[in-house]
């Protein structure tokens, strides 16, 4: 059942919120939609989620027509021309991982003039298989991407962890995303804000919200296995 599973999450987040002495008002459970069929996406919806999450444009765009009062939150690998088709309503892209995207963003938000809110995500596990920027590269794509744009607002990093079976062992990949935005933060960048720490899923997200997770991305733990 969606709801009890998000109010089983619910109560997780708040046990650890209780235990590392952190608000649970400053975590914000983002609905990873991808494959889920609407109505059950309207489950979760009633059950009190506001912030829906997909990993592909043409996905994404096909729900939003049926689904009302919702945050759409943009978490796949983004091409610069999709960039068009989401520009207007989205509102977060966790997923801006080279200048080249940042600067489309960016043309396409000033021809609107509406800012757009992003994450800059960083592959903390190294996997070749993950998208990001790395580790050592972030703080320079960060400073461009403020020198550059004028209409993309970063308001913090993003990762996926290495999947393993012991969660545990994800929690380097969040202490080292949390240092990182730490750093970012010292500069006072133009349009930079560190606010937001977009990591922790199904699997892992109470160890992110120790480390400093102040959005978690869940699919599973709501829905169920995808098929
Ligand atoms: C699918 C997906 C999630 C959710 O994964 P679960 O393990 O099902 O919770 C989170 N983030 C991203 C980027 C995803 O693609």
């Amino acid at each position: 059942m969606v709801s009890e599973n998000i109010l089983k999450i619910k109560q997780k987040i708040w046990e650890v919120c209780q235990k590392v002495g952190r608000n649970p008002d400053e975590i914000t459970i983002v609905a990873v939609t991808k494959t889920v069929p609407v109505e059950k996406i309207k489950e979760a919806i009633n059950a009190g989620i506001y912030d829906i999450g997909e990993n592909r444009v043409q996905e994404l765009l096909e729900k939003r027509n049926s689904l009302e009062n919702v945050r759409w939150h943009f978490v796949g690998h983004l091409q610069t021309n999709k960039v068009k088709y989401i520009v207007n309503f989205i509102h977060l892209i966790h997923s801006v991982d080279s200048l080249k995207l940042a600067l489309e963003i960016d043309k396409r938000a000033e021809k609107i003039n509406r800012p757009v809110d992003v994450l800059i995500e960083v592959n903390t596990s190294g996997e070749k298989t993950k998208y990001g920027v790395k580790p050592e590269e972030t703080i320079e794509i960060v400073k461009q991407i403020s020198e550059n744009c004028k209409f993309v607002h970063i308001k913090g990093l993003m990762t996926l962890a290495a999947y393993s079976p012991d969660p545990e062992n994800a929690r380097p990949m969040f202490k080292m995303l949390k240092n990182l935005s730490d750093e970012i933060a010292k500069l006072n960048l133009k349009n930079v804000e560190m606010k937001h720490l977009s990591m922790g899923m199904s699997n892992d997200y109470w160890i992110a919200i120790e480390e400093g997770a102040t959005i978690v991305r869940i699919g599973t733990a709501i829905f169920g296995p995808r098929k």
